[in-house]
């Protein structure tokens, strides 16, 4: 197997997503470009010579040695806190990767796409949906994004302006906007059967978000009868290590 390389990277900008949440835009000198759905692990080190890594999802489609993280702070984090609060342009991080081969999507796909999304889990399905504008492709995406309320909303602008062929469906678990049809809480069999694709269409279905969300999800598909070859998953546990 081939071993991936770490890379010196310099943070180019910042952007808030929410309150809590930051996208980190990197140059990568020497990226070999990626694939929708891969993530990297981030490396920090200490000036003791203390070392720690995590997984992120990349957000962005393929970009030359561009390549967008976004990542959610998570309170009393070693690593999240100082990469969303810490670090500024000009700051260099080291990265490795791209990681993982079997939670992608591939432009040249011609199966309907369901795309299942909680909190932070909506990174690197962020990552097919852009990916899909950039191929010019037209195949058919529906993205059912589960989180606690709107104000949590990442790439908020981006999926405000209708994009062709796609569907977004908002599932808000604690606070819906005033007028919301359907009321908090969370992900139900009702919701995945209006927002997402009869199995009989045999779409490619991914879903990402935390552990108790996923295996929902997919529970949820397999009793509809969805192949469970076509469900992908990727858990954003904790990483440590
Ligand atoms: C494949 C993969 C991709 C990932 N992609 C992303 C991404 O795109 N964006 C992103 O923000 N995160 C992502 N994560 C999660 C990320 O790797 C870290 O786990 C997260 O940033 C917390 O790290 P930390 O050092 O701040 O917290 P830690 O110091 O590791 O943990 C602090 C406390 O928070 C808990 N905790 C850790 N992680 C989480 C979590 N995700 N949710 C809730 N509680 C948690 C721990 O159990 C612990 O109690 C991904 C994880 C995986 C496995």
């Amino acid at each position: 197997m081939r071993r991936l390389a770490w890379h010196v990277a310099k943070l180019a900008e910042i952007r808030d997503e929410t309150p809590t949440a930051r996208t980190l835009v990197l140059d990568i000198p020497g990226w070999p470009g990626h694939l929708a759905g891969q993530h990297v692990d981030v490396r920090l080190t200490a000036e003791d010579g203390y070392s720690t890594q995590r997984s992120y999802s990349i957000a962005s489609a393929a970009d030359g040695e561009r390549v967008d993280l976004t990542v959610q702070r998570v309170a009393d984090g070693e690593v999240s806190p100082y990469l969303t609060e810490e670090l500024r342009p000009g700051d260099e991080l080291e990265i490795r990767g791209p990681v993982g081969g079997w939670f992608v999507w591939r432009p040249d796909g011609t199966r309907p796409v369901l795309l299942v999304g909680g909190g932070s889990g909506i990174v690197p399905l962020m990552a097919m949906i852009r990916a899909r504008e950039q191929a010019g492709s037209r195949t058919p995406f529906r993205l059912l994004y589960s989180l606690r309320e709107p104000g949590e909303r990442y790439y908020a602008e981006e999926l405000r302006k209708p994009i062709s062929g796609l569907d977004v469906t908002y599932l808000y678990t604690r606070v819906v906007p005033d007028g919301w049809a359907r009321p908090a809480g969370r992900v139900t069999v009702a919701d995945v059967n209006t927002g997402g694709w009869p199995a009989e269409f045999r779409p490619e279905c991914f879903v990402c978000g935390p552990t108790g969300f996923v295996e929902t999800v997919s529970d949820i598909l397999l009793a509809m009868g969805h192949d469970a070859t076509a469900i992908k998953t990727e858990r954003f546990g904790p990483t440590g290590g």
